[in-house]
Parts: structure tokens; sequence; C-alpha cells
């Protein structure tokens, strides 16, 4: 029977119509065959969402979504991919990715949603036991409304899987301080593609779990991670304020992340934004509460046409004094070099700071750009080219925006382990840099063409200048692309492919290894 489907699988560029001709039925027989506790779907909208993805740019046909109910299930269809030769299967989180990462064009994709979702957690140890495919927003509600506790390092918007993002990193504004989400994680059960089920720590299958982490979804399915908790404040602080001169800002975001733990903010991000009066790109998007508007007539008269806006935020506790909490504010403040009249500060919930993100995307479902294309670029770019940078891309490339925020925030390179798979910039500091572009579809906002064009000007702006730098949430379309982004962590990569995924079956969507025969 396996040999019957190779017959569909074997002519990668032909595209069929129906599910008999693409193979869809002849899986069906051999997926119920193995006994899953999940189910199985040929056709339907799961086959449609799972050959789309948050860009919106790339599509693919998939002949079947698992829904696996357990680990054991997971390992059940890898080992069916075993046998045959064309195969491949991709882990789907919550298909957040932008360019086509976990799709498996005629393979099979697993939906890790529908594993059984379990948040176990254990108050005294200071760990949760989380499902591969559940949700940080969910992890987030059980760990602080049950226990009081949270995981220590984010990402910006929680409706990403456990699984997803420690695939790629995960950082947010905490990863200063805790490194990203792959550094806060002590244990993984991984399925890996041999088809078993491995539990990895430091200690326990040590390669496993450094090549898992930050590995693209190339070494293994993650069905379980221990992430490490700590206690959940209740209320944040949380301030923004302005600068026109790049190195000031820079000057000020490097001074607070690199401040010994308890000296400085929990979180410290920012962002560029266009110096004119734009509601997307512009001054409007600053203010934190309406009743404190932009007030542009506090800008120098020589300021260019972006300008810069650091983001931080305190946590505190009920109980803490506000007296306490605004002379810690006001001394950690006192130190920055920003621009007068330009500050803004608001108090929330710890949920509602982690959830800010929600907010938008639900004002975007209305307004259509939320399922619009998203040709987002995301790049780690090192500290000593960073102000080239500046005035090559956001001050030139950039300087109308994008529609959308375009981030920008040191990381440590300390707080990134090296034996985990991340490619990382040389430099001790880094900067991440995310053109989160959010517009209107064509002819409302730019074309995908247009956007595509102008992403690829920046990376080559990198290149031809020798920039340090690395794609974060990477994508290449050739293995050459790949080579050089891992560079001297290529040849590890390869044999831990070699080693975890000899036939190149996982997460064919990476495009990094053709299936082996
Ligand atoms: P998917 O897109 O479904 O999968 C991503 C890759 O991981 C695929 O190759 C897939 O096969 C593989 N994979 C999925 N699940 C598993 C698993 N359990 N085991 C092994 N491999 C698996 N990233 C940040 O770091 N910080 C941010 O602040 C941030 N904000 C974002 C905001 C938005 C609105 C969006 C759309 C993305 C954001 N991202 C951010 C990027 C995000 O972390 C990645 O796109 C992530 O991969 C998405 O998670 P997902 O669960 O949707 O994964």
């Amino acid at each position: 029977m396996i040999a019957y489907i190779e017959r569909f699988l074997d002519h990668d560029d032909v595209e069929s119509s129906s599910a008999e001709q693409d193979g869809g039925d002849a899986i069906l027989p051999l997926l119920t065959g193995i006994d899953l506790l999940g189910t199985v779907e040929c056709g339907g909208g799961s086959l449609r969402a799972a050959g789309k993805d948050f860009g919106a740019v790339q599509s693919s046909k998939p002949l079947a979504v698992v829904k696996p109910l357990t680990s054991d299930d997971v390992a059940k269809v890898i080992r069916l991919a075993l046998l045959s030769q064309h195969l491949t299967v991709a882990a789907r989180g919550n298909g957040h990715s932008v360019n086509g990462q976990a799709m498996a064009h005629r393979g099979l994709v697993v939906d890790m949603k529908t594993i059984e979702q379990k948040i176990d957690v254990d108050p005294a140890a200071a760990y949760a036991d989380v499902s591969g495919g559940a949700l940080w927003a969910d992890v987030l509600k059980r760990c602080v409304l049950g226990y009081g506790l949270a995981p220590r390092s984010w990402t910006d918007y929680l409706d990403l899987t456990v699984g997803g993002t420690l695939s790629n990193g995960g950082v947010s504004g905490q990863a200063f301080l805790y490194g990203p989400q792959t550094e806060n994680v002590t244990e993984l059960e991984v399925v890996t593609g041999n088809g078993d089920v491995l539990v990895c720590s430091n200690n326990q299958n040590s390669e496993l779990f450094f090549s898992v982490l930050g590995g693209l979804g190339q070494f293994g399915i993650i069905t379980r991670a221990r992430v490490l908790l700590q206690p959940a404040p209740d209320m944040v602080r949380w301030i923004r304020v302005v600068y026109s001169g790049f190195s000031e800002f820079t000057r000020d975001a490097e001074l607070l992340v690199t401040q010994s733990e308890g000296n400085s903010f929990d979180y410290v991000e920012g962002f560029v934004f266009v110096n004119g009066d734009d509601p997307v790109n512009g001054w409007p998007s600053v203010s934190l509460n309406p009743d404190q508007p932009f007030d542009p007539t506090r800008l120098p008269t020589n300021a260019g046409p972006v300008l810069y806006c650091l983001e931080l935020a305190l946590h505190y506790k009920n109980v803490d004094p506000s007296s306490a909490i605004d002379k810690r504010v006001e001394r950690l403040v006192g130190e920055l070099t920003f621009l007068e009249g330009l500050r803004f500060d608001i108090e929330v919930g710890y949920i509602e700071f982690l959830v800010r993100v929600k907010r938008a995307e639900e004002g975007a479902k209305t307004s259509g750009i939320w399922d619009a294309p998203h040709p987002w670029l995301n790049l780690f770019v090192s500290r000593k080219n960073i102000a080239q940078f500046d005035r090559l891309v956001f001050k030139n490339i950039l300087k109308h925006g994008i529609g959308g925020p375009i981030l920008i925030y040191p990381l440590l390179r300390s707080k990134w382990d090296s034996r985990k798979s991340v490619a990382l910039p040389e430099g001790d500091v880094f900067y991440l840099v995310a053109l989160l572009r959010c517009s209107f579809p064509y002819p409302k906002g730019l074309s995908v063409e247009e956007m595509m064009a102008q992403n690829q000007q920046i990376v080559q702006t990198c290149t031809t200048n020798s920039f340090d730098f690395k794609l974060y949430l990477p994508h290449y379309d050739s293995m050459e692309g790949w080579k050089q982004h891992f560079g001297d962590q290529w040849p590890r990569f390869q044999e831990r492919k070699a080693r975890f995924d000899p036939m190149a079956i996982l997460a064919p969507g990476q495009k990094i290894f053709p299936r082996n025969r």
C-alpha cells in the first residue's frame, strides 16, 4: 500500500485537483491502519487551513492533516512516513509563521493543538509541564490565575504555541534578563525523526535537547516542555519615552539591558516611528493613553525623518507602596536622556500587559489587515553595525514607515546558550529588528512584491556592507542560503539532522534538507 501512494508523491511539481488524484484517498487507509487515538482529515477546512499561514504569501497542499491526541500518535505518523520514500511530516503549531515553515507539500501536517492539552503546574518546584501545542496565552492564564506564578520570558503576542516558539527562540522585552524562551525550559519530550519518543534535558539526551531548541523543527516534534516559573507580579508600570537621536536611544537601551539583575526595568523594548502625523506609523502610535497625546512641538527642529521610542515596564505587587514604585521608576528613568515632555506612563494589570497585542489583533481583524499578506522581516543586527543600519535602513529605505510596527531592542549574547541551534551574530550585544508589516491588502496598501523587494533591499544592504547580522525566523530557498546562515554551525546542524532525522522527514516547509530516499 505504501508503494501505491509513492506514485502520487514522486512528482513534486504536479498540481492536482482532486484528493483521489493527489493521493489523499490513498493515504487515509494507511493512517487509519496505524491505530491513532486521534483523527485524520484528507479534505475540507482542515486541509485548506494547513496549506496557509499568517504570512499569507505561501500556500501548499498537504495530503492529510493528522489530529493527534498523544505523543504516541505523533510517533506512529513519523514511523509511517519512514516506510515511505517521499512522505514528509510538518508539525503545525498555530500556523503563525510567515513563509510556509509549518507546511508540508504533499506530506502530512500534524496539528499540535489537538494533542491532549496539558498545563500541569508544580508550584513548589516552580515549573509547568506544558503540551507542545499549548498556546502561551493559555499557559499565562493557568499559571497566573491558578498559582500566582508566571513564565519568565515571553513573546509580544501569545497566541503562538509553546513548540512553535521553542523551535525558533521566542523573544520579547524580558529576553535581555532571562534569555529567549529556549533558555527558560529545562526538559522536553520530543518525538524524533526516527520515530522515538524521548525525554531530554541538560543531563539526559542532552544533544537532542540542545538541537531541538531553536532547531526550526528539524530534529523532532516537541510534545511537552517543562517551563520555568517565577512569582507573577500583579501590576505593570508601562512607560514610553521618545528620542530624536539614535545614539541617545541606543545608549539608554544598552544601559538598561546591561544593569545587574534587579537594577533595571523588567522589560525593555523599543520601536522606530515616522516623524509625522500618520496614525499607523507616526506620532499617534506612541501615546499609551488618549488623555496624554503626543505633542510634536516638543521635538527639536532638526529632528530627522524617523524618531525612536524606548518602551519599558516595571513589575510590582499590589501590596508594594506606590511611593516606593514611583521612587524606583524615577531613579531608573532619571538616568535616561529622552526628549522632555515626551514621556508616557500608564498602569495596567500584568495579564493585560502581556496580552496587549491581542487588542491590536481584534482591531486588525475588523479592518481586514489581519488576513492580508504579512511579508515580515526579522533580523538580529550586531551592535557594531546598528548605527549604520539606522542611517541606511531606518532613515532612508524605511523613512516613510512600513504600515506597522518597526521594533528594535538590544539582546545579550551571553543569555543564549551556544549549544542550542539558533544562529546569532557574533557581537556581545545585538539588536532585534522586526519589520511587522500590517498594511491593507493591495491596492490600498503596497503589493506583496513591493514589500518583499524592500525586504530584499534591506538584507542586501546588510550583506554588501558586511554587517554582522542573522535572519531571525529565517527563510531561504536554497541549501546554500542555509549554509551561509549557519556559517560555522552548519556542520553541527547537518550532523544533528543525520542523527535525529536521517531521512529528512520533519519540517519540510523550512526548505533546508530535501527528503532522503
Ligand atoms: P508554526 O508557525 O505553526 O510553526 C513554526 C515552525 O515550528 C514550523 O517549522 C513547524 O513545523 C515547527 N513546529 C511547530 N510546532 C512544533 C513542535 N511542537 N515541535 C517542533 N516543531 C514545531 N516571535 C518572537 O520570538 N517574538 C515575538 O514577539 C513574536 N511575535 C509574533 C507576533 C505575531 C502576530 C506573529 C504572527 C508571530 C510572532 N512571532 C514572534 C513569531 C513566532 O514566534 C513564530 O512564527 C512561531 O513559529 C509561531 O508559532 P506557531 O505556534 O504558530 O508555529
